[in-house]
C-alpha cells in the first residue's frame, strides 16, 4: 500500500513537472519564433525600403504627362530574379498608373505609404509628394525558414524533455524512496513488530529530521508498551501472592469444622491479607491514573510541617511495635501543593525508614526552608541500599534483595508514588545511603513562605486560607 502511494505520488509529481516543463517550452519556442520573424521581416521591409528609394530615383517625367521609368541593371536584375519574385508599381500623386514591372500584380489602386503583408508577398509602399512607390516581394522564404526553426526547436525540445523527463523519474524515485521506508516501517510498527526503525542514515536532509523524530516516537511508544505490559506482569505477579494465601486459609478453614477460635484466628488472617492486597491495589490505581494523566494535585497553601507531623502520628503504633524512635525537628514551612498527596509521600519514607530499622533503631525526619525551598530530610540508621540498587529504587516494583526478608514487606510502589508525587509538585527526591549504617531521603519543594519560627518550639496554628491535614491515606 505504501509502495502504491509512493507510486501515486511520483505520478503526479511527474505529471506536474512535464506540465510546467511543456508550458515553459511550448512560451521560449513561440517567443523565440515571433522575434525571428519580426526581425526576418524588419531585414525584408528595409530591402524593400532601398528598392523602393531606388525605383522612384528612376522615374523621369516627359513633357505633357507621361514619366519614363528606367532602372540602374542591378535594379533591373532584382525585379527579373524569379525566387524570391519581386515586383514594383508607381502611381501618381492623383492615383494614375505609371508603370508595373508585371501586369498581375492585382493592385487596383495606389494603396497608403506604410509596410504591409499581403497573401503571401510583403510590401513597402513609399510617397514622395509626387509619385506612389509600391515595392513588394514574396516570403515563403523566410516562412519556410521560420517552421524549419520551429521544427529543430521542436525536434531539441522533444529530445530535452525526453531526458528532463529520465532525470526527474531518477530524482523522483530516489528523493521519494525514504518516503517508502518510513510509510514501510510505519506500517511494520503497526502490525506489532515493535523493534522496526527507519534506517536514518540511508535518509537523506529533511527526510532524515522526519525518520529520526519518528523513530524517537517510536522509542516512545515501545517503551511505554513494555512498560505497560510489564507493569501488568508485576501487578499480576504481585497480587497472586495474597490471593493464593486467602484461597489457602479459606481452604483449610473450610476442611472441617473448627472452633470459634480458629474461624477468629482464619479470619483475622484474611484481614491482614485483604489490607495488604488492598493497599497494593490502590497503589497500582495511583500509578494507573497518574500515567493516564486523570490524577491531579490541587494546588493550595499547606503547612508541611503539619503534614509531617501528621504521618508521623499516624505511624506511632508501627514505630512502637518495632522499638523504632521517630523524631522530629521541623520548621513551620508552606508549600503550594496538595496536602493528601504530601501525606502520601512523607509517609512512604518514614514508613520505609521504620520498617527498614532495626529494633531499637533511630528515624529523624527534619524539615528547613533552603533558602527557597522546604527541605525535608528522612534519616535512619537501618540497613541501608546497597549501591547497585540506589539507581533503581525509585522504579515501580523494585525491592532490594536485602529489604526482601523485612517485615511487613511491601511491593516495591511506595518510592515510585513518591517520586510521581515530588515531581508534581515540581520538586526533587534524591536518596543517599550506606549499607548496614543507614539511609536518608532528602525531598525539596518550592516553598510558598515562611513564618520564622525556630525549630522544636512547637507548630504555630495553620494561617488563613492554610490547610491542616485532616486524615491519612496510607498505601
Ligand atoms: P517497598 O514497599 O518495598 O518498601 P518502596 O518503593 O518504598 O517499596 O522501596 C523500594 C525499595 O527501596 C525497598 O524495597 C527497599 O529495598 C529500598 N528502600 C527504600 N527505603 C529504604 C530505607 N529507608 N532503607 C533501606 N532500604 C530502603
Amino acid at each position: 500500500m505504501a509502495e502504491r502511494a509512493v507510486r501515486s505520488l511520483r505520478t503526479r509529481l511527474l505529471a506536474w513537472y512535464v506540465g510546467t516543463s511543456l508550458l515553459v517550452l511550448a512560451t521560449v519556442g513561440v517567443a523565440v519564433c515571433w522575434v525571428t520573424w519580426q526581425s526576418r521581416v524588419s531585414a525584408v521591409d528595409a530591402e524593400l525600403r532601398v528598392q523602393a528609394r531606388r525605383v522612384s530615383g528612376a522615374v523621369r517625367a516627359r513633357p505633357g504627362g507621361a514619366f519614363d521609368v528606367e532602372l540602374p541593371s542591378d535594379a533591373t536584375a532584382y525585379f527579373q530574379q524569379a525566387r524570391p519574385r519581386t515586383y514594383y508599381a508607381v502611381w501618381t500623386i492623383r492615383g494614375r498608373l505609371v508603370d508595373q514591372s508585371r501586369p498581375d500584380l492585382g493592385l487596383p489602386a495606389a494603396p497608403v505609404s506604410g509596410a504591409r503583408t499581403r497573401g503571401a508577398s510583403r510590401e513597402v509602399i513609399v510617397g514622395d509628394g509626387e509619385l506612389t512607390v509600391l515595392v513588394g516581394r514574396q516570403i515563403d522564404d523566410v516562412r519556410e525558414e521560420l517552421w524549419s526553426l520551429a521544427g529543430t526547436m521542436a525536434l531539441a525540445g522533444t529530445g530535452a524533455m525526453a531526458l528532463a523527463l529520465l532525470c526527474a523519474w531518477l530524482v523522483a524515485s530516489r528523493a521519494l524512496a525514504p518516503v517508502q521506508r518510513i510509510s514501510e516501517t510505519a506500517r511494520r510498527m503497526a502490525g506489532g513488530e515493535l523493534s522496526a526503525r527507519v534506517a536514518v542514515d540511508r535518509t537523506e536532509s529533511e527526510l532524515g529530521q522526519v525518520a529520526d523524530a519518528l523513530n524517537l516516537a517510536f522509542d516512545r511508544l515501545h517503551e511505554a508498551l513494555e512498560r505497560q505490559s510489564r507493569f501488568t506482569a508485576d501487578a499480576s505477579h504481585e497480587l497472586r501472592t495474597p490471593v493464593a494465601m486467602l484461597s489457602a486459609e479459606v481452604d483449610w478453614v473450610l476442611m472441617r469444622e473448627r472452633s470459634a477460635a480458629e474461624y477468629r484466628e482464619a479470619l483475622e488472617a484474611c484481614s491482614r491479607v485483604a489490607a495488604r492486597m488492598r493497599g497494593l491495589v490502590q497503589s497500582l490505581l495511583i500509578l494507573a491514573r497518574a500515567d493516564s494523566g486523570e490524577l491531579s494535585v490541587s494546588r493550595e497553601r499547606v503547612r508541611l510541617d503539619l503534614v509531617i507531623d501528621q504521618a508521623v502520628e499516624s505511624l506511632r503504633q508501627l514505630s512502637l511495635d518495632r522499638c523504632v524512635r521517630v523524631e522530629s525537628a521541623m520548621m513551620p514551612v508552606t508549600v503550594e501543593g496538595d496536602s493528601e498527596r504530601l501525606l502520601q509521600l512523607v509517609t512512604n519514607l518514614v514508613l520505609n525508614a521504620v520498617v527498614y530499622s532495626p529494633p531499637d533503631g533511630l528515624v529523624r525526619v527534619a524539615l528547613t526552608l533552603e533558602g527557597n525551598e522546604a527541605t525535608v530530610r528522612v534519616t535512619d540508621r537501618g540497613i541501608g541500599i546497597e549501591a547497585d540498587d540506589l539507581p533503581r529504587i525509585f522504579d515501580r516494583f523494585y525491592r532490594c534483595t536485602s529489604a526482601r526478608t523485612c517485615e511487613p514487606g511491601g511491593a516495591g510502589l511506595g518510592l515510585a508514588i513518591a517520586k510521581w508525587i515530588v515531581d508534581a509538585h515540581h520538586g526533587a527526591i534524591a536518596c543517599t545511603s550506606e549499607p548496614g549504617c543507614g539511609t536518608e531521603f532528602v525531598v525539596r519543594l518550592p516553598a510558598h513562605q515562611a513564618a520564622g519560627r525556630v525549630p522544636g518550639t512547637g507548630p504555630p496554628p495553620p494561617a488563613p486560607g492554610e490547610r491542616a491535614v485532616q486524615g491519612l491515606s496510607r498505601v
